[in-house]
């Protein structure tokens, strides 16, 4: 039996953590200072601390995770995703130290992260891939003599990108040397490397992919596939198995292109395969993620295999439990439980979690990093739980979902659960992969599902026009009392209202408008003309100079907080005065510019 350390946190490190208490290992969990009461560390047999705050610090310092692997005396490592998981000198550095790297080789990640030698290895195998220029590219010109002969659009990204960013799609044949340039610019800013390669862009496409383990001998069994095609700014939100209504032949060639890739490299460990298949059936190699996937347990569902414990033998030399694709049985369905505010652009909204009720029944599994009391954390991923529901076929795994996620009920920090009840009750999505249906595809939820929201109204959570709702009983009949909760606060400053049990907000009505997360300055009871920070988080830039004149309404900066880029707008008219810098955290309703205008002009001006 071994001792494992689990480089990471949250829900995934809960997961490993459970893994090895039922396989007989000793879990060790690493921690940054906020995290030293996390539920990760108290259900690790130890824990060490990564001292720290921020992710650079803590969950992606190398040197400070191998100094606490060797004071737990380690011998294996687990970086579940995310993090330092696809890091290839962190895997060669584990190995270095002598200990065991669950996942694929240094040489392997560094393979398959690059995008442009990983389609390499796609043509090779004779995957299915969308006309590309399978080199990095050189100049514009290039891209324009593959669009004249492709056809248009194209797509141009980062070899080394991630995350969905550093991808420019072409529309026009006028654009691709803008594009070309500001692709690289990205690119290089934000990998640090500026290689960029072409292919054919794929309309309103579905994303499928495959789950395959590997022995790091060449044999590679393809486990499953999933969709996960309802994403919000290209970050799946909901994923299922087995991918509905596939043929039989796009299955197979799936499972097989996924095997054949992987197997050219003699893949080690547990993988996802990803492509995306477009209305008229094209279908596209896209990547291959080294790592386990947020999604792999609806894989589990749906075939009995525990993959971190399928994980743990291949690491140490028990070799593959399968020899070839299981049949699945049934569906499964999960769903993300992020806080962030679909209501407001998917704004991240870190914060204490007051009450979690979570659902039970047949067929729910519940995998969370917190539970009630808990904060969820603005340093990192707003992912704070999954939930997890299989049934006996794809319909009945929808209705047990939607019963589960109406039973789960989450009061502080806003979650994207009512987005997510909206999409499992869209036609788009409960008649996916049905002949002749228009079914949910990469961009549907931005384009065809929020902009519906848009004449609601959903009360901004952490504001003043905040619901506070209490179960009251009038003549003996129980009812839901919903009042601002401003008003209660005033009233309970004047000493009358009662507790009761609230409810923060939306309850299953989704609401809000869409597109990019974008918010006003000057919410939350701050002096108008101060724009404040919509989010906790890092200022990443100015989008205007300092004295400059802004209308309201003008994208005046960009913060960056849970891995996720939010453009903060102008609240008023006027000239422009930062009074933060780029580089400074800062904490919700923080004043990170003034807008000076009239009479607050000139005092400004005095200041
Ligand atoms: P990342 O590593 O940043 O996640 P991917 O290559 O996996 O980048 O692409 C992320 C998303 O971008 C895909 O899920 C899809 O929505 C979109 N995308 C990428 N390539 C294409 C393409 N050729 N056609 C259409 N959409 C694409």
């Amino acid at each position: 039996m071994s001792t494992i350390l689990i480089a990471n946190r949250g829900e995934i490190a809960v997961r490993i953590i459970r893994a090895c208490a039922e396989h007989g290992h000793t879990s060790v969990a690493v921690y940054a200072d906020q995290d030293a009461d996390a539920m990760h560390v108290r259900l690790a047999d130890e824990a060490f601390a990564l001292p720290g705050t921020g992710a650079g610090e803590t969950y992606l310092n190398i040197e400070s995770i191998l100094s606490a692997a060797r004071a737990a005396g380690a011998d294996a490592v687990h970086p579940g995703y995310g993090f330092l998981s696809e890091n290839a000198d962190f895997a060669a550095a584990i190995e270095d130290a002598g200990l065991v790297w669950i996942g694929p080789t240094a040489e392997t990640i560094t393979a398959l992260g690059d995008k442009v030698t990983a389609r390499q290895l796609a043509q090779k195998v004779g995957a299915p891939l969308a006309p590309g220029i399978d080199q990095p590219l050189k100049d514009a010109s290039e891209v324009e003599s593959f669009a004249a002969e492709a056809g248009l659009p194209i797509i141009i990204k980062a070899a080394h990108g991630g995350g969905g960013r550093g991808m420019k799609i072409v529309h026009e044949l006028t654009d691709v040397a803008g594009a070309f340039d500001s692709a690289t610019r990205e690119a290089a800013e934000a990998f640090g490397r500026s290689e960029c390669f072409v292919e054919k862009y794929l309309e309103r496409p579905r994303h499928l992919e495959v789950q395959i383990v590997g022995d790091g001998q060449g044999r590679v069994v393809a486990v499953g596939d999933r969709d996960c095609s309802a994403q919000r700014r290209n970050q799946k939100l909901i994923e299922e198995a087995p991918a509905p209504g596939l043929s039989a032949d796009q299955r197979e060639r799936l499972h097989r292109s996924a095997e054949a890739i992987c197997a050219e490299v003699d893949y080690r460990g547990a993988g996802t395969v990803e492509f995306l298949l477009a209305a008229d059936g094209t279908m596209t190699f896209l990547e291959v993620n080294t790592r386990l996937q947020v999604e792999h347990p609806v894989t589990e569902a749906t075939t009995g295999i525990d993959l971190v414990a399928e994980q743990f033998r291949i690491a140490f030399g028990d070799g593959l439990s399968l020899d070839s694709t299981p049949r699945p049985q049934g569906h499964a369905i999960e769903l993300r439980i992020n806080a962030e505010d679909p209501g407001r652009g998917f704004l991240p909204t870190p914060g204490r979690i007051d009450v979690l009720d979570v659902p039970g029944g047949p067929g729910i599994r519940w995998d969370s990093g917190l539970r009630a009391g808990d904060t969820v954390q603005p340093a990192f991923d707003s992912l704070f739980a999954k939930l997890i529901v299989h049934g006996p076929d794809r319909s009945a795994a929808i209705a047990r979902t939607i019963t589960a996620a109406k039973e789960l009920h989450v009061e502080g920090p806003a979650t994207v659960l009512p987005c997510s009840l909206a999409i499992l009750s869209d036609e788009a999505f409960t008649r996916l992969g049905e002949d002749g249906v228009e079914g949910i595809h990469t961009q549907w939820i931005e384009s065809e599902l929020l902009p519906r929201f848009e004449a609601q109204d959903r009360p901004t959570p952490g504001s003043g026009g905040q619901m506070q709702r209490m179960q009251i009983e009038i003549g003996g009949k129980l009812t839901t009392l919903g009042l601002p909760a401003g008003l209660l606060a005033a009233l309970g400053s004047a000493g009358g209202a009662g507790q009761g049990s609230t409810d923060q907000g939306g309850d299953g009505s989704a609401a809000g408008h869409g597109g990019a997360a974008s918010a006003r300055g000057g919410e939350g009871g701050a002096v108008a003309g101060d724009v404040t920070a919509p989010v906790p988080g890092s200022l990443v830039d100015f989008l205007v100079d300092d004295g400059a004149e802004v209308a309201a309404g003008d994208e005046v900066a960009v913060l960056s907080a849970m891995k996720m880029e939010t453009r903060v707008e102008a609240p008023v008219a006027g000239t422009f005065h930062r009074v933060a810098a780029v580089g400074d955290v800062v904490a919700v309703d923080q004043a990170i510019a003034r807008i000076g205008c009239g009479i607050a002009q000139s005092i400004a001006r005095i200041g």
